[in-house]
């Protein structure tokens, strides 16, 4: 059996792959990069590198960014979810595994989904079949969102700087199209600059939209009044500024106040 680490530079799967490496003393990181990532997620991964004496593969896609994969296909989503995260990480991660595991009956994809992520698990095995899945964390001892971070502590790595910020992933620096209005407010705060150019993104998106006369979409909705309506990224700045909206910090992850220990490093 041949194991491959699908590392998406959180802390989950960097677990995932180092705890793989302790089990099986071989298992190859696949990283697809979205070109949009935290400059410190890129710094992670060389840490984990130089821990594992191993090489991470790193999927570019011809320097592709999650903005330019929305102009590119005019649309934000595919239908289901974030566009530029289906077809910058799944299809590069599907075509990395097709080209180089196309053995798919004895190929195990290790994914860094945690024990409290059953649904996701039951949907990621649906999507990689026939290729076998498995979760590291999901081994005993299981492993929580706290616990992981402990992990890494524990072996000398420093966390990616978006967790300490609160940011429950270490994705796209944190300014997720999938995020809510809460994390938004957090953006404009925490990186002024990366709320700016998503800014002006999204306008040039909503020009590109309007031109296809396609529907108006925004990543953000206001659901002010009991109704449902568009509303952009400038409109929260706007609102921010004038203090029509008050930011509220309630989304950041508080620091772990778990108790459980376990014995595997
Ligand atoms: S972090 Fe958000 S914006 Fe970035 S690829 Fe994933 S779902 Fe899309």
């Amino acid at each position: 059996m041949r194991y491959v680490c699908h590392i998406s530079g959180g802390a989950g799967s960097a677990v995932c792959w180092l705890r793989a490496l302790d089990r099986y003393g071989e298992c190859e990181a696949v990283f697809a990069n979205t070109n949009s990532e935290d400059p410190d997620l890129y710094r992670f991964l060389d840490d984990l590198e130089k821990y594992t004496g191993r090489q991470i593969v790193r999927l570019n896609n011809d320097g592709q960014d999650i903005w330019a994969c929305f102009r590119k296909h005019s649309a934000f989503t595919n239908g289901s979810g974030c566009l530029a995260s289906w077809r910058l990480k799944q299809l590069a991660l599907k075509a990395f595994q097709q080209e180089h595991y196309p053995d798919a009956e004895n190929t195990t994809i290790l994914i860094g989904m945690g024990p409290d992520e059953e649904d996701r698990q039951i949907r990621i095995a649906k999507k990689v079949a026939p290729y076998h899945v498995d979760f590291p964390l999901c081994w005993e001892p299981r492993l929580w969102n706290c616990d992981v971070q402990d992990f890494l502590k524990r072996r000398g790595f420093t966390l990616p700087s978006l967790y300490d910020k609160g940011y429950p992933h270490n994705n796209c620096g944190g300014a997720c199209i999938m995020a809510g209005i809460a994390q938004w407010c957090g953006v404009l705060k925490d990186y002024p600059e990366r709320f700016a150019h998503a800014e002006a993104e999204e306008q040039q998106m909503l020009k590109i939209i309007a031109e296809r006369g396609r529907v108006e979409w925004t990543i953000l909705k206001d659901r002010r009044g009991g109704e449902h309506k568009t509303y952009s990224l400038k409109q929260l700045r706007e609102d921010v500024e004038a203090k029509r909206r008050l930011p509220d910090d309630n989304w950041r992850t508080k620091s772990c106040s778990c108790m459980f220990t376990w014995g595997d490093d």
